[in-house]
């Protein structure tokens, strides 16, 4: 076939003559080639193969290529590739039931966009209608997408009920490894943190204060599982001040945690859920806002200003549909909270122990963060060229990893399984040798 004859060489000479990429000094790029996958693997042209780590930007929950997936995005597409997003569409219908069935009591809507930042961006904007107000709280340790602007940009009168690229103030979330608050103890940090942020609300105005924005638990930020108390404190302030509390869930919901949604470790509801990654891998973008009925009445006879083409794609739907199923069916959800509790949390503190070179980790589920550090004691964190040592060293021994700042993200798809997450753990003990 014609896939034989083409090599790494060529894609990636094709890539960097043509593809101008995200996040990157453009002459500093060396993208990998990668032609296909399976599961939790991925293979080149070359035939060298990886064990994915990362789950790509860690939205692969289920895997690469899973069989009941791909074939719902293929019958999608031989009977309806694409419709408008006001059209009743079945795939679109049964993708909201089942989204709506995973969630808590009290959340009966589905608001669908293409990915998570415009979902965040829907979800502010529902909040800002919701109580009037104008003020978005957010943690400084935290990643809600990459747009804002473009709506502001745009020169045609559905700019006007939105020009909100403004009104944002952040505050300090809790990392006790590196805490703002002097805080010796979760306890502490917690209490201290909830004290900071009552201040903060305070200061600004909480009449101001449309809502508070928060990951359940902040993935790119470093897999911060706030300590026992914060996140009950959080929705505790925004009762007392009126202010709807947004949880992202665009990286930790769908199953990379343990549960469904994260937010069900701390056994609080949010106002508003967004949401996008796991929710079908990514195989097709999707994402969206799972509606309290509380903001969905607000909206019953009052004009939702917001929509999108893509809006409940045809294809992202059917994709959420096996996806959901599939997940449900083989007990994915399950395996990522096993995988978790037996072999990665123990693999991971086993290396903590071994090496002076892990800080600290932590996490849970297929969800789990090692902080680097050059000197244990005052938790200097590793230099970046030698972080990009390590990573090159972690894909040559043919492990794909999630890496940010001097930490090195294990996040594996949900389906892992004990061999692989054994596996994985093991090029890690390998490489961190190297450099220990
Ligand atoms: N929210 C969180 C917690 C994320 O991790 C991300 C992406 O990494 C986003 C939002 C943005 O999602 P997207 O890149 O799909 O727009």
């Amino acid at each position: 076939s014609c896939e034989q004859t083409i090599t790494n060489g060529d894609v990636y000479d094709l890539d960097r003559a043509y593809v101008f990429h995200s996040w990157s000094v453009q002459s500093a790029l060396k993208p990998l080639v990668i032609a296909g996958g399976e599961g939790c693997r991925l293979w080149d042209y070359d035939g060298k193969e990886y064990l994915d780590f990362s789950s790509q930007l860690v939205n692969t929950n289920i895997g690469h290529q899973h069989p009941k997936v791909v074939a719902a995005i293929v019958e999608q597409a031989t009977q309806l590739a694409t419709i408008a997003p006001a059209t009743a569409n079945l795939a679109r219908g049964e993708a909201a039931k089942r989204i709506v069935n995973l969630a808590p009591e009290g959340f009966n809507k589905v608001f669908f966009t293409n990915a998570g930042a415009d979902a965040n961006e829907n979800a502010i904007r529902m909040a800002r209608l919701v109580t009037g107000r104008d003020k978005i709280l957010s943690g400084y340790r935290s990643y809600h997408g990459n747009t804002g602007a473009a709506i502001v940009a745009t020169g045609d009168a559905r700019r006007v009920p939105n020009e909100y690229a403004r009104g944002h103030v952040h505050f300090f979330n809790p990392y006790l490894y590196r805490s703002e608050f002097s805080a010796t103890t979760e306890a502490e940090e917690s209490e201290r943190a909830l004290a900071h942020l009552r201040r903060i609300i305070e200061c600004e105005g909480p009449s101001s204060i449309a809502a508070l924005l928060m990951e359940s638990i902040p993935g790119t930020a470093g897999v911060l599982v706030q300590p026992a108390g914060y996140m009950q404190g959080v929705r505790a302030l925004c009762d007392e001040f009126g202010i709807l509390l947004i949880l992202d869930e665009v990286m930790a919901g769908f199953g990379r945690t343990g549960r469904w949604f994260a937010f069900e470790h701390f056994g609080i509801k949010p106002d508003l859920i967004t949401f996008a990654k796991g929710v079908n891998s990514g195989y097709v973008p999707a994402g969206g806002v799972i509606l309290s009925d509380k903001v969905a009445d607000f909206f019953q006879d009052r004009y939702f200003p917001g929509g999108l083409t893509y809006s409940g794609h045809p294809l992202a739907m059917a994709a959420i549909v096996a996806t959901l199923d599939a997940m449900t069916e083989e007990q994915v959800v399950e395996n990522a909270d096993m995988i978790g509790k037996e072999v990665l949390g123990p693999g991971l503190a086993a290396l903590t122990a071994k090496y002076p070179l892990v800080g600290e980790v932590r996490g849970m589920g297929v969800f789990w963060a090692m902080e680097l550090v050059s000197d244990a004691a005052k938790r200097t964190p590793l230099a970046a060229d030698v972080m990009g040592k390590i990573k090159a060293a972690l894909i040559a021994e043919g492990l794909l990893p999630f890496v940010v700042d001097n930490r090195i993200h294990v996040v594996p798809p949900c389906t892992v399984t004990v061999d692989e997450a054994k596996a994985g753990l093991a090029i890690i003990d390998k490489v961190l040798a190297q450099f220990a």
